[in-house]
């Protein structure tokens, strides 16, 4: 595949989400600037993240809901279920295990891990807790894709090491701290923290510059 920019695969979620919800409103068609509407970009980005794979639409006659909502999906991966495990079952951990809807975006949650052994054994909103010594066994017999990151920071990266060695391609870390994979893996940093700093940077009033200043 093309090397596609982040920034673009983030933007193909966006649009995505609105066909979803255009479609189930039954529109049957849009076109690039209610989308860049939607998205809060503009409609020669939308037309440009498009281009990428393809032609989609017709001049003046905008896209095709339903057809453009089905490539989407196609091109991102998300017309196959792809099997997820938790790694971590403290707080985070437990709160995602007991979120009821991951299934209804064919992301099914089948096997979590934990190296505290008071857990292990543990059924935490459907899904079971396993030592991680079990992780490879499991991770092969679920043929688990992804993981979720929940451990404490100090010791992300040894987990990701594992979850790596056990055959896990793709890793969303709710650790803060920056996480090394090999190429082929692919990991995707979840930082609430990070957010909330940036909150408090917008929320703080005048630039720092303008107080200095003042
Ligand atoms: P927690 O201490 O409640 O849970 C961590 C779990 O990881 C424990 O069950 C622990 O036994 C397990 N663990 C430790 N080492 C392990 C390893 N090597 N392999 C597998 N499991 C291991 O922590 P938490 O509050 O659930 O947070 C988890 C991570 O998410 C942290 O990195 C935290 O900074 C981050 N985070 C949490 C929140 C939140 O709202 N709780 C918010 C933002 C970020």
């Amino acid at each position: 595949m093309r090397n596609i920019p982040t920034a673009t695969v983030s933007r193909l979620v966006t649009y995505l989400r609105i066909l979803t919800d255009l479609d189930d409103a039954e529109v049957k068609r849009t076109s690039s600037d209610v989308l860049a509407e939607e998205a809060q970009v503009s409609a020669f980005q939308v037309r440009k993240d498009l281009a990428y794979f393809g032609r989609f639409g017709t001049r003046g006659a905008g896209y095709s809901v339903p057809t453009l909502r089905r490539e989407l999906r196609r091109i991102l991966g998300l017309t196959r279920p792809w099997n997820v495990a938790i790694m971590g079952m403290g707080r985070l951990g437990q709160a995602l295990a007991d979120y009821p809807n991951f299934d209804q975006y064919d992301f099914l949650l089948k096997a979590s891990f934990d190296t505290d052994p008071s857990k292990v054994g543990q059924h935490v909103g459907g899904v079971d807790v396993y030592a991680v010594d079990e992780l490879e066994e499991r991770v092969k017999a679920s043929s688990i894709d992804i993981a979720f990151l929940t451990v404490p920071a100090q010791v992300a990266q040894q987990a990701a090491d594992r979850l790596v060695a056990a055959g896990i391609r793709g890793i969303l870390n709710f650790a803060p701290t920056v996480i090394n994979v090999p190429a082929g893996v692919f990991i995707e940093p979840v930082d609430f923290l990070a957010g909330l700093k940036r909150l408090a940077f917008y929320l703080q009033g005048p630039a720092p510059k303008e107080r200095v200043g003042a």
